[in-house]
């Protein structure tokens, strides 16, 4: 699977641009890597890719955030899986897939391994994040 560098923020928030052209619903977008490299900024590309009413602020402080069109971005980094669960996680999960259904678009998304759906019951797409240097981060689709 690819792996892109990119060389400022822009290019980050274009490469989430570009992923959500790919998005027909009914997926779950999992991020991984250290704080600063990058997840957030993604997300913001993705977000304004998925053109959803912003704006698109960090959940870190929220846990998670609900946009319009059942598009939701987890911020995962000060909790556990038992804290997404008791968020109605069933519920927003039960339509992925078909095409159609929610997005779910999650930051740290290794610390709710556990309770991600895998294949044939959900489909996940898992991004690592790596700072490479000030503005330069390695971004690799798994
Ligand atoms: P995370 O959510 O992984 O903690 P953020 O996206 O919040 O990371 O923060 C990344 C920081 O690094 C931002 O301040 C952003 O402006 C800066 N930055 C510099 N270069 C890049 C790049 N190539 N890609 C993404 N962010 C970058
Ligand atoms: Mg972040």
């Amino acid at each position: 699977m690819p792996t892109y560098i990119t060389n400022n923020s822009k290019e980050t928030q274009k490469l989430g641009e570009m992923l959500a052209q790919e998005i027909k619903g009914g997926q779950i977008i999992c991020l991984t890597g250290d704080l600063g490299s990058g997840k957030t900024t993604f997300t913001q590309g993705f977000l304004k890719g998925l053109k959803v009413k912003g704006p698109y602020t960090s959940p870190t402080f929220l846990i998670m955030k609900k946009y319009d069109k059942n598009i939701y971005h987890i911020d995962a980094y000060r909790v556990k899986a038992k804290d997404i669960l008791a968020l109605g996680w069933e519920e927003m999960v039960k339509d992925n897939p078909p095409a159609g259904g929610s997005v779910i678009i999650i930051e740290w998304a290794d610390r709710l391994k556990k309770i991600i759906p895998t294949p044939p019951a959900g489909g996940s797409i898992w991004i690592k994040f790596k700072w490479l240097g000030e503005n330069k981060r390695e971004i690799q689709f798994v």
